[in-house]
């Protein structure tokens, strides 16, 4: 806590993670000494950042950007890139350090980074977010490479930022290649990469309700945010036959107790991705109601899919899910539970998917989208699909079989963290002290 003050966050996310380790650590004698705990939580590069744009004003604007390299020792540094007011050090290295181990289940070479900005692309013009975006490039495509970093989108960076930033890249370095992912179709992007986020946590989830004999049919669940992840987590949820009743964004929520159809996720879609617009306009087109302020925890569900931000489920909103009957929480965010609100999942023993396991199928479609850059060719949608699945069954079986306790429960949480770590354990201490 002296070296890294004032990182709440960072300190959470390693806590956590130290916590599922400690006794695996103490057994296995040779990670302790090489101390890889110790290593793994320092990033082995971290990049820092002026920013400077003009406006539509013609003002000058500044932002900072950043870059945290974490973790190459399985691969090249992988994790997205977040522009939000929030972003600061201590969000990004939380977030970096989870992608470590996040990548480490999904099987592929991956290492772990992540980065952003805090300038805020809401309410910005396309021709803003586009000048923001070449400045922020300039300096990044100074550290990042298809073989040494490769980025892709987080929280305010979807297609249309990737675009900007791609187009930068390439024009300083005069070259066309894998260096972000999320690209779009016609520029080497994946199919399914938009959908894997949300389908992966989806599958996640239903492998976990397999284990007890139970599916999403029928099944009424909640689901937070109204981006990227909100939105195809809703579609597959619909499509495996569960009713979803909630969404939000950072002004309130909206509750529809007949479920939000594929029509009505269209409107979503559009109001979201194309207008830019506020959840409330759903309450108004559809008559739902409407919670400012407010988080959707306490809508009674069977099943809950955080897919907004971090802390977005604390202690007495666990309480209450519990109390509502929930049986199954499968994190689409990173680290949307609070540690309390983990303690009350696993004391009451219900289905709970820590996001580094349950949301690890965006970055495996985006490894999937490095492999297909590399051998210059496009898969279809059925095999992106069909890999989806299977990694995420893979990432499933990796938790239970390191996280299956003695009566049969499965702690999914210290599954995946032993689970991620053994392997880039494993790495470096074959890689030597680097
Ligand atoms: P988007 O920017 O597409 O959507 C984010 C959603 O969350 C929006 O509805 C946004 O509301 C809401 N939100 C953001 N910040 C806050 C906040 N502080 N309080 C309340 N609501 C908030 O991002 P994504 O859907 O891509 O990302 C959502 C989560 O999923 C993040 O935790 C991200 O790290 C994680 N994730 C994303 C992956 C991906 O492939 N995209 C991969 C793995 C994890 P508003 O519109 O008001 O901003």
């Amino acid at each position: 806590k002296n070296r890294n003050p004032g990182e709440i966050e960072f300190h959470q996310a390693v806590h956590e993670v130290t916590e599922s380790l400690l006794n695996f650590i103490e057994d296995n004698p040779k990670y302790k000494n090489a101390k890889i705990l110790e290593r793994m939580s320092e990033p082995e590069r971290i990049i820092i950042f002026r920013v400077p744009w003009v406006d539509d004003k013609g003002e000058i604007q500044v932002n900072r950007g950043y870059r945290v390299e974490m973790n190459s020792a399985i691969g090249p540094y992988k994790g997205g890139l977040r522009f939000h007011p929030t972003v600061n050090l201590s969000i990004l290295k939380f977030l970096a350090f989870e992608q470590v181990f996040k990548n480490s289940l999904t099987t592929l070479p991956m290492g772990g980074g992540k980065g952003g900005s805090d300038f805020d692309p809401k309410q910005k013009t396309d021709g803003e977010v586009m000048r923001f975006c070449q400045s922020f490039m300039t300096e990044l495509s100074k550290h990042i490479g298809p073989n040494t970093d490769v980025p892709a989108g987080d929280i305010g960076v979807g297609g249309r930022e990737i675009g900007f930033l791609f187009g930068q890249y390439k024009r300083l370095r005069n070259e066309f290649t894998g260096v972000l992912t999320g690209k779009g179709r016609e520029w080497g992007g994946s199919l399914i990469r938009p959908e894997a986020t949300g389908y992966g946590t989806v599958y996640f989830a239903d492998e976990m309700l397999r284990t007890r004999n139970d599916s999403f049919k029928g099944k009424i669940v909640t689901v937070s945010g109204s981006g990227n992840v909100a939105q195809f987590t809703t579609e597959k949820v619909n499509e495996l036959g569960g009713k979803v009743v909630t969404l939000s964004d950072s002004s309130g929520f909206i509750h529809d107790p007949d479920g939000i159809d594929a029509e009505k996720l269209k409107f979503v879609m559009r109001l979201k991705n194309i207008k830019r617009g506020r959840i409330e306009e759903y309450a108004k087109k559809f008559g739902a109601e409407y919670y400012a302020n407010e988080r959707p925890w306490k809508i009674k569900c069977d099943v809950a899919l955080p897919c907004a931000t971090q802390n977005e489920i604390n202690k007495q909103e666990a309480e209450l899910l519990i109390k509502n009957g929930c049986i199954c929480v499968s994190e689409g965010a990173n680290m949307p539970s609070t540690p309390d609100a983990v303690d009350v999942y696993l004391k009451n023993k219900i289905l709970y998917g820590p996001g580094k396991a349950a949301n690890a199928g965006g970055v495996s479609v985006s490894g999937l989208e490095m492999s297909q850059n590399s051998l210059r060719m496009s898969w279809t949608r059925e095999e992106v699909d069909g890999h989806l699945k299977r990694i995420m069954q893979d990432i499933h079986t990796t938790c239970v079989k390191y996280g299956k306790t003695k009566d049969g429960f499965i702690n999914y949480m210290d599954g995946a963290n032993i689970g991620g770590f053994v392997k880039v354990a494993e790495a470096m201490l074959a890689q030597g002290l680097v």
